[in-house]
């Protein structure tokens, strides 16, 4: 079955990014700034009943994929029970989860048997050191985290890389023997214009057209699918299993096929990145409203959705940063 909800451009809505906190261990420069502590207050966070409800709705309105993030989502209590509420719902197909993978080592099992399928880690540079300078955390529990998920049986696994000019897009390569090594496959992404931290690292933006013509010249690469591989153009390299997705909202932008919608913590519905278009649903589903009005409300929030980001257009739009409306 097809989603029921079709926006104003007519792109079928099928995929909610589901933010569970936008807390995070971790401190990524183009996320969030170094000693934020402005967090969304608990009497505001949507329990775990209010999110089943919510994407129970989605569910009956054809949404089939949901990710859970953040934030960091293992900061979250309770996560992998609140995964296996999610798996239950009937209709929904894929429950997947983005991590910075410092706590994964702990709970990946828990998480695998919960129903999560595929797992995503942000993981900007092998070198302990460029880690650290990145992200203020301990690049060891990040490797141990990706290890345990592999043990733990999660297929794929993907890698995000944010690649930043000077400062880790000489580690490209490495990145590509990593995870041939280790079987996983590997995401590079474009720094955008999220926040002050994100618009600070515009600076080191890099272009990801010229890492795979950088690629190209090492590897032979040909033309690659990965199933349900979202917004990233793919790679495969010649004689291995290894796909290389490029995202690239900045430089080869992709609204026209945009099949998703983001739930924050404190259960606003964005409906862009790059965009203020939002539908607040707590207060709705606080007042005791009807299962069939929370499926109005969706659907009167899907036709608020823009038609595309304008990050290169007006890149000072966007204050919010990315952990704020979950990446
Ligand atoms: N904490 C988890 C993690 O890091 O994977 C999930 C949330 S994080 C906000 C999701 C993704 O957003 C990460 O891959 C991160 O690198 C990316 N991200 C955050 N800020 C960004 C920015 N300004 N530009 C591009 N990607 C960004
Ligand atoms: Fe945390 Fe993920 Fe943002 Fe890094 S990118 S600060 S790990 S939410």
């Amino acid at each position: 079955m097809s989603s029921l909800l079709t926006d104003r451009f007519g792109r079928n809505i099928e995929y909610v990014r589901l933010s569970v906190t936008d807390r995070c261990d971790l401190r990524c420069f183009y996320c969030m700034p170094r000693g934020f502590r402005d967090f969304e207050i608990p009497e505001h966070w949507l329990s775990f009943d209010e999110i089943e409800r919510v994407i129970g709705a989605f569910a009956r309105l054809g949404t089939r994929r949901v990710r859970l993030t953040g934030g960091e989502p293992l900061v979250r209590h309770g996560l992998p029970d609140l995964a296996r509420r999610l798996a239950a719902l009937p209709g929904l197909e894929d429950l997947s989860l983005s991590t910075n993978a410092t706590r994964l080592a702990r709970h990946a099992e828990a998480l695998r048997a919960a129903g999560i399928q595929r797992i995503n880690v942000s993981l900007d540079s092998l070198v302990p050191e460029t880690f650290r300078q990145i992200t203020r955390g301990r690049l060891d529990k990040v490797l141990d985290g990706l290890m345990a998920a592999r043990a733990a049986g999660f297929r794929p696994i993907k890698i995000n890389m944010v690649v930043m000019k000077g400062i880790n897009d000489h580690e490209v390569e490495d990145m590509v023997e990593f995870c041939l090594e280790h079987g996983f496959t590997l995401r590079f992404i474009e720094t955008m214009p999220m926040g002050d931290t994100g618009r600070n690292a515009s600076d080191r933006y890099l272009d990801l057209r010229e890492v795979r013509a950088r690629l190209a010249r090492r590897f032979e690469l040909l033309p690659g699918v990965m199933p349900g591989g979202g917004p990233a153009r793919y790679v495969q390299v010649a004689g291995t299993e290894l796909r290389i997705g490029f995202i690239t909202p900045i430089s080869q932008h992709f609204c026209d096929t945009c099949n998703r919608v983001r739930l924050s913590v404190d259960g606003t519905l964005y409906m862009c990145l790059g965009q203020e278009h939002r539908f607040e649903l707590r207060p709705l589903l606080r007042s005791g409203c009807t299962d069939t009005e929370l499926e109005q409300a969706i659907r009167d929030a899907i036709n608020l959705k823009p038609e595309r980001h304008e990050f290169t257009e007006k890149p000072e739009k966007i204050l919010r940063f990315m952990s704020m409306t979950g990446g």
